[in-house]
């Protein structure tokens, strides 16, 4: 297996705290050629970016997530603008609503997504979106930003992925595709252009099926890619090759980075 690019984890959570160099280490002898490593708080957006520098195939998205609001420093959209200027930043995020938990009222949740948002659209890069239960107004503020980038861990019914891709945006499909009542992932994961879909794992988080339960790493998307890959009816091979080449459309363009290059010709397992 090569080519996977995983265009969301979070390998500054404490559950790799044991063991986190030997995995980021081993990454690569896995197929892994990138990794975006997402931020959702001021201090794991400085991680993130601390990862991008440390590592040559990872980079760095820094936000704040809609569950990390409280005690959120009022000048932080400076914080996250001088983040940007590390040129592996490739991305704000993750940012978004999150009615699940709930943890800030409604009204400030929003506030905060479109003050990121904004960010974006003045300073021309892509968002990362997280959005639980909160389909329709994270819709109507995609709609009013129009910001270029990726809706992770996508849970939304197939009109509303199309609506997502109407926006020129792309869906994120993660471990959620391969567990046994996932109805609506899979859907989208077969019937979306494939140029619009982006692969990921939301590591720690989010482990495909048969490992679901245990922690997750990037190597793991291969069961995402399969899964995938089986609904298309396509190689998973071709399937890699294709949400690679997306998330650099994305997150890289133009790019010849030779990160990217350089890693994404090793053949891995
Ligand atoms: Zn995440």
């Amino acid at each position: 297996m090569k080519n996977i690019f995983d265009s969301h984890a979070h390998y500054d959570d404490a559950a790799f705290d044991e063991d986190r160099e030997t995995i980021l280490n081993g990454l690569q002898d896995k197929g892994v050629c990138n990794v975006i490593n997402v931020g959702a708080n001021i201090e794991s957006s400085k991680k993130s970016v601390s990862f991008s520098l440390k590592y040559p195939f990872i980079f760095a998205a820094v936000g704040v997530h809609p569950t990390e609001i409280k005690d959120l420093p009022k000048d932080y959209p400076d914080i996250i603008l001088d983040l940007l200027k590390n040129e592996k930043t490739v991305a704000i995020g993750e940012v978004g609503l999150d009615y699940h938990y709930d943890f800030s009222p409604r009204d400030v949740q929003k506030k905060i997504f479109e003050e990121q948002l904004k960010l974006a659209v003045e300073h021309n890069v892509p968002v990362i979106i997280h959005d639980r239960e909160a389909h329709m107004d994270t819709m109507d503020l995609l709609k009013k930003y129009k910001p270029r980038g990726v809706v992770h861990c996508f849970s939304g019914s197939l009109e509303m992925a199309l609506e997502v891709i109407k926006l020129g945006m792309y869906i994120g499909l993660g471990g959620a595709v391969t567990f046994k009542n996932a109805k609506n992932p899979v859907l989208v994961a077969e019937k979306v252009p494939i140029d619009r879909i982006l692969l990921e794992t939301d590591a720690p988080y989010m482990t495909p099926v048969p490992y679901r339960g245990k922690r997750c790493d990037s190597s793991l998307i291969k069961y995402t890619a399969q899964k995938i890959a089986e609904v298309r009816n396509i190689g998973v091979d071709v399937l890699l090759e294709k949400t690679k080449q997306n998330a650099i459309d994305l997150f890289l363009p133009g790019s010849e980075s030779p990160q990217t290059i350089r890693v994404c010709s090793l053949d891995g397992i």
